[in-house]
């Protein structure tokens, strides 16, 4: 299934992010965490790929084969293009497709220090252009609600980012973000300029200290006075930064579903108990 044929059908798709684990004798314990996680019954799962080439990338495949093969439901393993040749891609997109996998998050992949690119996909729209020559994937893409960092601006990164579609995407999953007016601001802006696929907005509770300055570092999503106060507040108390943060998340979940988003895309961070203490706030909401 194409998972561009999930939305539009009077439902709010509620979709799951994982990543691999580091090393091959990871996978059993992954397996115990999707067996929790699948429970929430989610609309599918995509996998995460490490930008810079690691061994985990090799699982991506195998473990959206098994979500499908063992789970039965719809994978969406992510490729990022920055650092793989097109002999790489090729040699992936037959792997994904011997295992009946159609869907593909194309990605350019975060800049990896003192690694040499390979040269030959500059953006994820030359990914997506050339998977789609490629044979028959359905390509999602990657958005920011706050502008992507090394863009000088919001309405430059929606210019771009209409080339993305252009190329062949047909939804699009959102960057982190904290405070949905800025989603809202978003939406407008990519409406306006003609972006009118599916965009789901992704939200990632937070639940440990340790994710905070990781968080705002790599994605430089920003903090609503709200939410530093939590922190503030909360970030030596494990178990109660874990109840604030998943406060936070919900009310955020519950304020999208209400404004008629197309769909949430909830970074787990490979924790089932934060997918089912989301779950079991907003199922009936969805
Ligand atoms: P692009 O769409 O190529 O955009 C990157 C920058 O280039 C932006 O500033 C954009 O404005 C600009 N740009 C784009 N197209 C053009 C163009 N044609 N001309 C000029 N400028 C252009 N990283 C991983 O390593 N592995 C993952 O699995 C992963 N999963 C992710 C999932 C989601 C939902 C999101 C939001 C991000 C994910 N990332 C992942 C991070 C992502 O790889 C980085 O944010 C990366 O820096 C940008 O990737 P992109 O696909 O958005 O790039």
């Amino acid at each position: 299934m194409k998972l561009h044929e999930l939305f539009g059908k009077g439902r709010t798709v509620f979709s799951l992010e994982i990543f691999p684990p580091k090393r091959t004798d990871g996978i059993e314990t992954l397996y115990t965490t999707l067996d929790r996680l699948t429970a929430v019954k989610p609309d599918y799962i995509s996998v995460t790929y490490g930008a810079g080439g690691s061994a985990a990338n090799n699982l991506t495949c195998r473990i959206a084969s098994d979500i499908r093969s063992r789970y039965g439901i719809e994978p969406l393993p992510h490729l990022t293009c920055l650092y793989n040749t097109r002999g790489q891609v090729d040699a992936y997109l037959a792997e994904l497709s011997a295992a009946g996998i159609e869907n593909i998050l194309a990605l350019r992949g975060d800049r990896v220090a003192d690694m040499e690119v390979s040269g030959e996909f500059a953006h994820a729209s030359d990914l997506a252009a050339y998977i789609g020559q490629r044979g028959d994937f359905n390509c999602v893409g990657a958005c920011y609600p706050e502008g992507h960092p090394e863009c000088p601006s919001l309405d430059t990164d929606i210019d771009n980012l209409k080339i993305k579609l252009d190329a062949g995407v047909t939804h699009l999953n959102s960057q982190l973000f904290f405070n949905n007016e800025d989603f809202y601001a978003f939406l407008d802006k990519a409406r306006a300029r003609g972006i009118n696929v599916p965009i789901e907005a992704g939200i990632m509770p937070v639940i440990n200290a340790r994710q905070i300055s990781r968080m705002v570092a790599n994605c430089g999503a920003s903090m609503p006075a709200k939410f530093a106060r939590i922190i503030a507040r909360y970030e030596n108390d494990p178990q109660a930064l874990m109840d604030a943060g998943m406060a936070y998340a919900i009310d955020q979940i519950t304020d999208l579903i209400a404004s008629g988003v197309d769909g949430i895309h909830l970074y787990t961070m490979n924790r089932p108990e934060v997918a089912s203490r989301v779950w079991e706030a907003v199922k009936n909401m969805l």
